[in-house]
């Protein structure tokens, strides 16, 4: 492995020398032919491996939700191997798979079904792909006081981040990995960054403890100092 990503400070923990260069979005997420030049930054072992129990849980569970251009083939090729080798969640989903209507974005009510999604999982999932992020583009550690806060955005967090956006010509990225399987977008303000993931080409992400009423296709994380407040981002009263 190239001498780029060993010795220097892990992105994720700030403070660990790295050992190894993690993919920001595990190469699992993506078929054979598609893993070449995805983002990379350097971790450590330990963060290495708390972020792949995160990838692991989730390659083999997004793609049910996903609504890009090869989802439909991702589910038959990519998930029943994976499914294979995790016995447990495989009996964990189809305990928890349930059958509803569904609203597509064109406002077209279809039969679906939902599977039980760990939310925790899934924005911790969020909050180390933000830092892997914050290092790829800006070469900016995130700094170790700031808090790294991902949640699944409510629809006045969206537009609250779309204002933020569209307010911003400079410090902003936005990009697209694995033909639409990930698309993201960060703004920067000095050391503060906000991101706003959409995984799989937008899944319908519903049930979060903090917004039990609110369907959610994105997610959004901030990184800033602990005074800065997630309400409007959440939707959360006051
Ligand atoms: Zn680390």
């Amino acid at each position: 492995m190239s001498k780029r990503y060993r010795n220097r400070t892990c992105v994720y923990c700030r403070e660990r020398l790295s050992i190894t260069a993690d993919h920001v979005f595990a190469r699992e997420f993506f078929p054979l032919m598609e893993r070449g030049g995805l983002p990379k930054v350097p971790a450590c072992a330990q963060c290495n491996r708390l972020k792949s129990v995160a990838e692991h849980y989730l390659t083999a569970l997004l793609p049910f939700g996903g609504q890009h251009r090869s989802a439909a083939e991702d589910l038959v090729t990519m998930v029943p191997p994976r499914l294979d080798r995790n016995a447990k969640l495989r009996r964990t989903l189809a305990a928890g798979k349930r059958d509803i209507w569904m609203k597509t974005p064109a406002g077209v009510i279809l039969p679906s079904m939902s599977l039980p999604l760990d939310h925790e999982k899934l924005t911790a999932w969020a909050g180390y792909v933000a830092i892997g992020l914050t290092w790829h583009h800006w070469r900016l550690l995130v700094p170790l006081d700031h808090n790294v806060a991902p949640i699944c955005l409510s629809r006045a967090g969206e537009q609250a981040l779309a204002t933020l956006f569209a307010s911003r010509t400079a410090d902003t990225v936005s990009a697209a990995v694995g033909h639409g399987r990930f698309a993201y977008r960060g703004v920067r303000e000095g050391n503060v960054t906000y991101w706003e993931i959409l995984p799989m080409g937008g899944l319908m992400l519903a049930g979060d403890p903090h917004q039990p009423e609110e369907v959610s296709t994105r997610l959004g994380v901030l990184a800033g100092p602990k005074t800065l407040r997630l309400s409007s981002f959440r939707g959360a009263p006051g």
